[in-house]
């Protein structure tokens, strides 16, 4: 399928509105990852958007959109897709998906959907005759607008990927759980989930490779991590019906080339180390979903064949697919979910909460040594007030002998002189 994107504005004489995000930016963000997953899929995909070399010929909002429609009809696409944002007064809310033909109401109603579910308001699907994109375009057009870039209660719930995603999903007609997606829950999440089931830290070098590995391919770590856990019983805590132990450093149960029966162990590859099983695990996967640069030439998978590619965008397909049964993908939904849930108690406040109940009872004592030194300055105190009463008691005596002495030498004096 030739799908045309247009970034909505972006261009000199049309630019977007400016709300609590300038609408330009959020297209960017949002159209681009569009862009990427389609692609991904192996659509054929052009950006109809204006370059900036070709600004020279843009004298007004007709122009820029002019050019856009030219070269999508050029191109000979099968749709078109405008993205934007709305802005209006800070109350209005929601997503809506315009059309002008019957076509493009088809291809308008599965987004609206899709961007819906995410927990916008459904402002529905709209016909309108009034749009230059939708009009002077051959293939039937849609123009989305994603949520309101000047509301509060959009921009809260704003994630450019959960957009891009529902977009693709919708124009593709997949229903179901993306596997191709940023990951759904932190690592840290994970982590707490696996420390409870694993009851000791043998995943840690797995998540360690899954989050690594996952991220570089754009897979939703969780979903592969959530199919370790299954496939391999927890690391074995529940005994492998295949008679495989950890050594094999086998994720997923992955067959020989020759493949064998589900209870043979010999069916079952042996890897070297996680890394490779982990590896081979994700070009499986990437085969599944039909990658770009997929089949590889050379992979640790060994069941690498070419007539894989492209059986599975959700997990909802792995039942089917990946293996046959009719509860594998409901399991690791439920794992999946149970992940996303996970509440992890922020580090950052604990360790922070650590160090000031640290620095709490440090205070504590020093106030406490302050007090004692008071208690031993006042008794100190006391008594040199009480030597200074006695000194100054003394001293008086003292005067008052002295004057005493002194009149009796004055006494004797005088008598001797006569
Ligand atoms: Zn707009």
């Amino acid at each position: 399928m030739k799908i045309a994107i247009f970034r909505g504005h972006n261009t000199i004489y049309n630019t977007g509105a400016v709300g609590i995000r300038k609408e330009d930016d959020l297209i960017n963000e949002v159209a681009f990852k569009v862009i990427d997953k389609l692609k991904n899929f192996g659509q054929d995909v052009i950006d109809c958007t204006p370059t900036e070399a070709e600004f020279k010929y843009i004298k007004s909002t007709t122009d820029s959109l002019s050019l856009r429609c030219k070269k999508a009809n050029t191109a000979n696409v099968d749709m078109v897709v405008s993205i934007h944002f709305n802005a209006y007064n800070g109350q209005a809310h929601g997503t809506e998906v315009l059309y002008v033909s019957e076509k493009g109401k088809d291809l308008a109603q599965p987004i609206q959907n899709e961007i819906v579910k995410l927990g916008y308001t459904n402002r529905g699907v709209k016909k309108r005759t009034n749009l230059y994109v939708l009009n002077y375009t051959i293939a039937p057009a849609i123009l989305i607008e994603c949520c309101f870039c000047d509301s509060n209660i959009d921009m809260n719930l704003y994630d450019s990927d959960k957009i891009a995603t529902a977009i693709v999903q919708g124009l593709l007609h997949v229903e179901g759980k993306f596997i191709l997606t940023e990951p759904t829950a932190t690592k840290s999440q994970i982590d707490e989930w696996a420390d409870e089931r694993f009851l000791d830290g043998s995943y840690k070098e797995l998540l360690d490779i899954y989050w690594t590995e996952c991220t570089a391919k754009e897979i939703n770590p969780v979903i592969p991590f959530a199919q370790m856990c299954y496939e391999t019983g927890f690391l074995y805590k529940i005994s492998s019906t295949a008679g495989i132990d950890a050594s094999y450093h086998n994720p997923c149960g992955l067959k020989t080339s020759q493949g064998g029966s589900d209870t043979s162990s010999s069916a079952h590859k042996k890897f070297k180390n996680w890394s490779e099983g982990i590896t081979a695990h994700l070009d499986h996967l990437s085969l599944y979903l039909g990658l770009e640069g997929y089949p590889k030439a050379y992979s640790p998978d060994p069941r690498h064949f070419s007539w894989l590619k492209g059986k599975v965008k959700v997990v909802e397909d792995l039942g089917s697919t990946w293996t046959n049964s009719s509860t594998y993908s409901d399991t690791l939904l439920k794992f999946i979910k149970e992940i996303e849930d996970t509440i992890v108690e922020e580090n950052n406040c604990s360790e922070e909460l650590k160090e000031l109940k640290v620095k709490y009872s440090k205070l504590e004592n020093q106030i406490k040594t302050l007090l004692e030194e008071q208690d031993n300055l006042k008794k100190q105190n006391q008594t040199l007030k009480d030597e200074k009463e006695n000194l100054i008691t003394l001293g008086n005596k003292y005067k008052a002998l002295l004057i005493e002495i002194a009149r009796y030498v004055k006494e004797k004096t005088d008598v001797l002189n006569k």
